[in-house]
């Protein structure tokens, strides 16, 4: 496999940063999950959007135009001969001095994966997600942006462990208000009677591009979804539940801290979310050629 490091394609054994790299040395930069479906890359647009809105917000002046990112992306699907996969975009802070200030780094370092993707078991879209709540909280917004996709994921990591420990996939946290803000890679919807809700990026959620990409085909199907604050009571009462993620895409779950979601079987509303999903990623998105 070849990444893309600063401009050239090279060995992945050789696709190495430096040890002074703010990225690694603090978590400083950020990242982007982009999937790429029959030789075309989903929402692109939106992704790169996003990742200028990221890097805006933590002060990271990117040096490359979107053209030359979306040039970067696809050129990285043909020369490893992709016509499926999984993208990760990073941009990392660059080099510069042991001290905390991003003012000694002067080059950020762009960084392009494009691989196959390995996907989650089968069983889990028939039968469903069983996951927790975690006790570990979601990072509070005013510390730093839920919406800013950055490099500094040890909250969400252990909220993962957290899940792993109970035996689960994944792991709905909470605000520090104690409303439901997301899973730990995914964002999260859930059915009353016949409307639907999904939490507010202001509780704490990132605007995923699924979720996205999920509420324009429930307005074209017409379902009705609100963007609300969510208690684990409204969860554990739901009728139905789906996370939505970049790897994930659209993912039943019937279980949450051992309550039953509706008939303990992924919902038929879900199922036929999940297949308008996967007729649109057939139909939408940039080709690679
Ligand atoms: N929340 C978090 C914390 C995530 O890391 C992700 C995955 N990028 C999501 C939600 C889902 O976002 P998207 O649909 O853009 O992949």
């Amino acid at each position: 496999m070849k990444v893309y490091l600063n401009g050239q394609f090279v060995d992945s054994a050789e696709a190495t940063v430096s040890v002074f790299d703010h990225g690694l040395l603090y978590g400083d930069g950020i990242f982007e999950g982009i999937r790429l479906y029959k030789g075309c890359v989903f929402k692109l647009d939106e992704h790169l959007d996003r990742l200028e809105k990221s890097a805006k917000a933590i002060l990271l002046r990117m040096p490359w135009s979107r053209e030359q990112l979306a040039e970067a992306v696809c050129e990285s699907c043909r020369v490893n001969n992709l016509e499926d996969g999984y993208i990760r975009l990073v941009v990392t802070r660059g080099v510069g001095s042991l001290g905390l200030s991003h003012l000694s780094c002067k080059d950020p370092q762009l960084i392009i994966i494009a691989d196959k993707i390995t996907l989650y078991p089968e069983e889990h879209y028939t039968q469903g997600l069983k996951i927790i709540t975690s006790p570990t909280r979601r990072i509070n917004p005013a510390a730093l942006a839920p919406m800013v996709k950055s490099l500094n994921y040890l909250n969400n990591i252990l909220a993962k462990a957290d899940a792993n420990q109970a035996g689960c996939l994944e792991a709905i946290m909470l605000n520090d208000q104690g409303y439901v803000a997301e899973c730990t890679g995914d964002n999260i919807f859930i059915r009353h009677k016949d409307k639907w809700f999904t939490p507010p990026t202001a509780a704490g959620a990132l605007k995923g591009i699924t979720r996205g990409a999920v509420l324009e085909i429930m307005e074209k199907l017409g379902y009705s979804c609100e963007e609300m604050n969510l208690t684990r009571y409204d969860i554990w009462t739901a009728d139905e539940m789906f996370l939505t993620g970049t790897a994930a895409e659209v993912i039943p779950v019937v279980e949450v801290d051992s309550r039953t979601i509706g008939e303990g079987i992924p919902g038929k509303q879900t199922h036929q979310l999940l297949e308008a999903f996967h007729d649109l990623v057939s139909k939408d998105g940039v080709m690679i050629r």
